[in-house]
């Protein structure tokens, strides 16, 4: 997979700028909040950087990377459900790559978790963020007999799911009633990233699932190869949306604080290097001499280091399997 498979570079980058005008129109440092570290509760970091107006941190104890101050919960929410770049983002990025990326992330996705958990086949499956419900509709073509819920606040979104046969949460998790431990197994895919407080959601997703039910999320891993490399000018360090950079161990803490056992943290990315050597080639990024000579090489060789980076949990995709105790 090349990350030109998924994601436009022209329409991405109009959506970054577009995001940017947003940006100012919504949010006020002034009203920023001050939190603690969102994985371990540290108290003690150090500044990395600022883009646009979002400082972020660095936790000196789990080295997590996370905007603080941050906006309030509702000026978020307001901003996902109201700017112009979020309408532009589904329109023009998000649906012309959709089928695409059905293809190469929610049906592979689909498969190895169904060939994973084979015990929830007739279970109920809930995903956290369902978008256009395209991870449910894969996993319902393996596994016809379970029951498919999709939690999705967008109007827009929400009705295609409903459209497509799914059972809908039109809200927020933090505000859904009446469905604690109804779920076998919860997903969130790419989200967990953009949470104001995922401590508290995560709290949640351990109410609303059957004690042995399964949490299976994927976000960014601010140890990956093109966040290290790239740093605030990697097109994934993205204020207002992108807060939360957790590490392996810095996840597994708050899962584990959160009544779950970790039964795996992985880092399965596929495009770390082409995201890299995409930046180097279309934006003008300059390396250090080692790795513009690795962009000279073969595929078989930037393969292998990508291979690499999944071995050893330096992937900037993280996947992340939980069991609530
Ligand atoms: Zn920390």
């Amino acid at each position: 997979m090349k990350e030109e498979d998924i994601r436009n570079r022209k329409a991405f980058n109009h959506y970054l700028k577009m995001v940017s005008r947003d940006v100012d129109n919504y949010f006020c440092v002034d009203n920023f909040i001050k939190i603690n570290c969102p994985a371990c509760s540290g108290e003690k970091f150090t500044k990395a950087f600022t883009k646009d107006l979002f400082t972020y941190v660095l936790c000196n104890q789990c080295r997590t990377l996370f905007v603080n101050p941050r906006p309030q919960y509702e000026v978020l929410n307001q901003f996902y459900a109201k700017s112009p770049s979020t309408k532009y983002w589904v329109k023009y990025f998000f649906k012309p790559v959709m089928e695409a990326r059905r293809n190469k992330i929610f049906k592979p996705r689909a498969e190895q978790i169904s060939q994973k958990f084979p015990e929830f086949k007739n279970g109920r499956i809930g995903d956290i963020g369902a978008g256009f419900g395209l991870f449910l509709e894969e996993l319902r073509k393996i596994w016809g007999n379970a029951e498919y819920v999709a939690i999705e606040p967008s109007v827009e979104m929400e009705k295609i799911c409903r459209e497509k046969g799914l059972i809908v949460i039109p809200d927020m998790l933090e505000d859904i009633k009446d469905w604690n431990e109804k779920f076998d197994v919860l997903t969130s895919f790419e989200l967990f990233e953009h949470l104001y407080n995922p401590h508290n959601f995560l709290k949640k997703v351990n109410k609303l699932l059957k004690k042995g039910g399964y949490f299976i999320m994927t976000t960014l891993n601010v140890q990956g190869f093109d966040i290290q490399l790239l740093w605030e000018q990697s097109k994934s360090v993205s204020p207002p949306h992108h807060l939360n950079f957790f590490n392996p161990d810095s996840i597994r803490c708050l899962m584990e604080k959160n009544n779950f056992q970790v039964i795996s943290i992985k880092t399965p990315g596929k495009l770390d290097w082409d995201i890299v050597e995409g930046m180097v080639k279309n934006e003008n990024i300059k390396l250090d001499r080692f790795w513009q000579l690795i962009i000279e090489k073969d595929d078989k060789t930037k393969d292998q280091f990508q291979q690499w980076l999944v071995k050893n949990n330096l992937s900037s995709h993280m996947m992340v399997e939980a069991k609530k105790l």
